[in-house]
C-alpha cells in the first residue's frame, strides 16, 4: 500500500488521515488509512494463502482498489472491473496465473486509447465499506461480506458495462 500512496502523492491527492474516508466515505475516524488497516480484519480470518479463499481474496483487492481508485493507475480499473465481470457474470475460477493474462488484454486495448473510464464519484462506489468487513467474525461470514461488498461496488461501475464486457470477450476469446 505505500507504493499506492507514493501514488497519490504523486498525482497531487491529499490523503487524509482524520474523519471519513475521502474515498468511500466510510464512517472510519482515520480516514482511507483507517480503510486500508480493516483489509487486515480479513487476513486474521482468512488464510489466503488456502486455494479456497482466493476468491474471497481478488474479491477484496478488487473491491478495496476500485472504491479507492484515485490510489493507482487509471487502467487498473479496467483490470479489477474486467475480473470481477469475468467472476460475476461468466463464472470463472479465477488464480494468480490468469491476473497477467488479463493484463495483456487490457494492455492491448490500451494501445491506441488516451480515454479511460471514469469512476462513480466518491462516495458512490457501493454502500457497504471495509467498514462492513469488520463485523464478520467466521470464515463464511469473512466470504460472504466480501462478495456483497464487491457486488455493490460493481454495479456502481454499471455505466462501463459495454466495454467491460467486450474486454472480458477478448480474454475469453483468446485464453478461455
Ligand atoms: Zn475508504
Amino acid at each position: 500500500m505505500q507504493d499506492l500512496f507514493d501514488y497519490a502523492q504523486k498525482s497531487g491527492i491529499e490523503l487524509k488521515n482524520v474523519g471519513r474516508c475521502q474515498f468511500c466515505y466510510s464512517n472510519v475516524s482515520k480516514g482511507v488509512f483507517e480503510c486500508e488497516g480493516n483489509l487486515n480484519h480479513l487476513t486474521q480470518i482468512l488464510d489466503f494463502n488456502n486455494p479456497i479463499y482466493y476468491e474471497t481474496r481478488f474479491l477484496s483487492v478488487d473491491a478495496m482498489a476500485l472504491q479507492h481508485c484515485e490510489l493507482h493507475g487509471p487502467w487498473n480499473n479496467h483490470i479489477h472491473l474486467t475480473r470481477l465481470y469475468l467472476i460475476f457474470e461468466k463464472n470463472i475460477k479465477w488464480d494468480y496465473a490468469k491476473t497477467p493474462l488479463l493484463s495483456n488484454i487490457i494492455n492491448a486495448y490500451k494501445k491506441d486509447k488516451t480515454e479511460f473510464l471514469t469512476p462513480p464519484p466518491f462516495g458512490e462506489r457501493g454502500q457497504l465499506t471495509t467498514l462492513d468487513l469488520l463485523n464478520a467474525s467466521t470464515p463464511e461470514e469473512c466470504i460472504n461480506v466480501v462478495k456483497s461488498w464487491a457486488t455493490e461496488v460493481y454495479h456502481s461501475f454499471s455505466e462501463h458495462q459495454t466495454l467491460i464486457s467486450s474486454l472480458a470477450n477478448s480474454f475469453l476469446n483468446r485464453y478461455g
